[in-house]
């Protein structure tokens, strides 16, 4: 008989590894305890794969001898732990796809910029003529272009909690661009969980492969000694010039240097804007010249890209105030960094619900460059509270429609009106993206 592979999770990854795994000839069944969407549903039943939803049979699961979990599904619930004690290996899809490919494989994670910086990678390769994949937390599944493509790279956006469930997978190129606290609550309310989940990236890998990394960042150096990663190292830094081979910026001048053949550009020519954007620039411009895309193919790419939808994006400008929307701004940290680019007054709206949010960090940005804060979610006390004695103006809205209007009449000409939240959506919104969409729709008709 087939060796038994058990899905767990049928969206977007889910899916995709059950056709791989179809396609390998394993006896393959995909089980969701929520309910399947439609679209998924429709591939499933083309492709004849056995499936159930709205529940998990434990008889039709835990005679697996492999299952595939999906990064949504947290190690505590109740069938991981029954798997786990029977001894059956669980991986995520992106480490049973990994094994179908010889494509070389640049891999992205860090607690804030990962789309980013896996978007402006994948556009730097494609623009420079590669045959390139996109996959991971962004586009389609790993598994399912690996089952019905043949790249020859792919770039991989991965999240900690993908990371966790690999065990052999290895990235040729390793790009860890930040650590700060986040999802916690999946890591035991232990932050070295999280940071040790973050350094998996660089797993397996060997003194032939990279490792591109914030130099900046304090809580990767600490760690980057513990961890000891085998692979070369290529670091980047906005804050000192850097010998060896990786990145840095010097005034206002950012310099990519491998092999003794630096690339030089200004910031001013970059279309990703802001200090964090910076970072990222500089991650994807390493990860690309390790590949051997040549300079003048870099720099037009880095000059042309155009930045992802809910990240810092320009709206439109309306009486001579500029709307952006930041709307995946769901931490402190991708806040700070947003309010740290502004150079003009703000208007910030900001809320939603707080993650046990920390709100220190962003006092004297605040106080620094809001002029009026409209917070918008359901409760808005703690914001009152943490910022009240910062900002002069605070508003509370209930709906994007309101809090737009508050911000164009709070707003003058040469003003910017930033949703930046630092909070998640749904008390108000169905996710960020709606959140964001509604923004833009508020915005185009004021
Ligand atoms: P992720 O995929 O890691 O969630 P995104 O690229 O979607 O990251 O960006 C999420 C938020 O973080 C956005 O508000 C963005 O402006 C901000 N951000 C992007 N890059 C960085 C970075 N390197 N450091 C801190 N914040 C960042």
């Amino acid at each position: 008989m087939n060796k038994r592979v058990v899905i767990l999770g049928s969206g977007e990854s889910g899916v995709g590894a059950a056709i791989l795994a179809q396609a390998k000839g394993f006896d393959v069944f995909v089980s969701d305890k929520g309910e399947i969407k439609e679209k998924y549903k429709a591939i499933l039943d083309e492709k004849k794969i056995a499936y159930e939803q709205g529940m998990h049979t434990e008889e039709k699961i835990l005679n697996a001898s492999e299952i595939i979990k999906s990064p949504g599904i947290p190690d505590k619930a109740e069938m991981i732990k029954k798997a786990k004690a029977k001894g059956i290996n669980i991986v995520s899809e992106i480490e049973f796809g990994g094994r179908y490919t010889d494509a070389k494989k640049i891999c992205i994670t860090g607690s804030n910029g990962k789309t980013t910086t896996t978007m402006l990678t994948h556009h730097i390769l494609t623009n420079a003529g590669y045959n390139v994949g996109l996959a991971g937390n962004v586009g389609r599944s790993l598994a399912l272009q690996v089952a019905t493509e043949k790249h020859d790279y792919y770039v991989i956006e991965l999240s900690s909690f993908q990371l966790d469930d690999m065990h052999d997978f290895k990235a040729d190129i390793a790009i860890l661009l930040n650590i700060t606290p986040d999802h916690l609550d999946r890591y035991e309310y232990k932050f070295e969980n999280y940071i040790l989940s973050k350094f998996r990236v660089t797993q397996n890998q060997k003194a032939e492969d990279a490792f591109i990394y914030c130099e900046d960042d304090p809580v990767i150096m600490e760690y980057l000694e513990k961890v000891n990663p085998k692979a070369k190292r290529y670091p980047f830094s906005i804050k000192k010039k850097l010998e060896q081979d990786g990145a840095y910026m010097i005034e206002n001048q950012i310099t990519i240097n491998i092999n003794q053949n630096p690339l030089n550009m200004t910031i001013e020519q970059l279309a990703l804007q802001g200090k964090h954007n910076v970072y990222n620039s500089m991650a994807a411009s390493i990860a690309a010249r390790l590949v051997d895309v040549r300079k003048e193919n870099l720099r037009e790419s880095l000059s042309d890209f155009v930045n992802v939808e809910h990240r810092l994006e320009a709206v439109a400008t309306i009486m001579g105030i500029e709307y952006i929307n930041d709307s995946k701004a769901t931490n402190v940290n991708s806040v700070w960094y947003a309010l740290e680019s502004m150079n003009k007054p703000v208007v910030l709206i900001m809320g939603g619900v707080d993650k046990g949010n920390d709100y220190t960090q962003l006092y004297d940005l605040i106080k620094d460059k809001v002029k009026a804060l409209v917070c918008l979610g359901v409760d808005n006390s703690k914001l009152i509270e943490s910022f009240g004695s910062a900002v002069e103006t605070i508003v509370e809205a209930k709906t994007m429609n309101e809090a737009v209007a508050y911000s164009s009449k709070l707003g003058k000409k040469g003003d910017v009106v930033l949703l930046s939240p630092a909070c998640a959506s749904f008390d108000l919104f169905q996710n960020y993206e709606d959140r964001g969409m509604q923004f833009k729709a508020a915005v185009r008709s004021l």
